[in-house]
């Protein structure tokens, strides 16, 4: 599975599942943004298990995204959910620090838990590149490509005239003969599970309607939460605004998360017009902090809940949540991508990877 399959099927509700295995990290990288460390929190193998167990062959996502922290932290639990995943029909998908490309050799476990996945996105930044080097990632990308795994780069720098975006992504293009694609981002306070493409970087004018892709797939958060968007600040609040609480791995199962997602009016508004539009439309008076922050409070709004409720539920918004989604993703990754990436690079989602040809 190449970097642009599933990053075209990120506005599609449901599609995706983004699961954050720790926050433990070895790595202590300057800008992290979930504030990993060696002793981070994470969800119990057991729940996370029958969570996935719970995927079927006719009610499953396309694809579940393995996150962290680092992942590779708890390798035969990434091998274990990969496995049971696949067995419905969900393809996975894993990204890493790469804290394990300090080695000459990659680690056996770890080797094994990138073999079990159907892609591997390798994170780089100016950040990460003090803690491991760019030759030493380099090195186990080439060790992988070799083994047949289908990898790309999640880079992220400061913004598009970022001199080491220019730089990195050139030296991928060369050294990887665009064998590998990239998703590239901007820094910003999100987090990992977010950085898939990110939803701050999306600051629509206010009142305007702009679909918010970020609240189409489930993110089960450290604490085994179930939210609704990847949004950082979300995945971190306790407790959750009540719109955007979709369950917890140890009581619901995936059909339950999914309806509960899919059935949603006001998430089904949310995806379709965006929050800003939203509360103008709904509740103008309580117009005041944007996008993210706003759609946090739209749940205290009751006019909002009742105009959503009014508006969006039963077929009709049904119908307008799966027309939304199938305009966005009838346009494309590059263009979701110039959405909510870095704009000038959102062409490298698109590179032809190991198969040797775009998707
Ligand atoms: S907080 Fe709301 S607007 Fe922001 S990413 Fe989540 S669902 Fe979208």
């Amino acid at each position: 599975m190449e970097l642009a399959e599933f990053i075209g099927l990120r506005p599609v509700p449901c599609a995706g599942l983004l699961v954050t295995l720790t926050r433990r990290c070895p790595l202590s990288c300057a800008h992290c943004s979930t504030s990993s460390t060696s002793s981070g929190e994470e969800p119990g193998a057991g729940q996370l298990l029958d969570f996935v167990r719970s995927f079927t062959s006719d009610d499953r996502p396309d694809v579940m995204l393995l996150t962290g922290g680092e992942p590779l932290v708890r390798p035969a639990l990434v091998s274990e959910l990969a496995v049971a995943a696949g067995t419905a029909g969900t393809r996975s998908v894993l990204l890493s620090g790469m804290f394990f490309a300090r080695a000459d050799r990659i680690p056996g476990p770890v080797l094994r838990a990138i073999g079990a996945v159907d892609h591997f996105s390798a994170s780089l930044d100016a950040h990460h590149e003090r803690e491991v080097p760019r030759r030493a990632v380099f090195r186990a990308l080439h060790q992988l490509l070799d083994a047949g795994t289908s990898v790309s780069f999640h880079l992220t720098g400061s913004g598009p005239d970022d001199p080491y975006l220019a730089n990195v992504t050139a030296h991928i293009r060369r050294e990887f003969a665009d064998r590998v694609p990239m998703l590239v981002n901007e820094v910003r306070a999100v987090g990992r599970a977010a950085s898939w493409a990110t939803a701050t970087a999306h600051r629509p004018a206010p009142g305007r309607v702009a679909p918010c892709a970020m609240a189409a797939w489930p993110v089960v958060a450290f604490d085994g939460t179930v939210l609704a968007c990847c949004n950082q600040r979300v995945v971190d609040l306790r407790p959750v605004p009540p719109h955007l609480r979709l369950g917890h791995v140890a009581e619901d199962d995936w059909p339950t998360v999914r309806a509960r997602s899919l059935a949603s009016p006001l998430l089904r508004m949310v995806r379709a017009v965006g929050p800003d539009h939203l509360r103008e439309r709904y509740a103008p008076s309580a117009c005041g902090p944007g996008h993210c922050a706003g759609c946090r409070e739209l749940s205290e709004h009751p006019a909002v809940t009742e105009g959503a409720r009014r508006d969006a539920s039963g077929p009709a918004g049904e119908l307008l949540d799966r027309e939304t989604a199938r305009m966005q993703a009838d346009a494309g990754p590059v263009a979701l991508l110039r959405r909510y990436g870095c704009p000038p690079y959102a062409d490298l989602v698109t590179l032809p990877g190991r198969t040797g040809s775009a998707r």
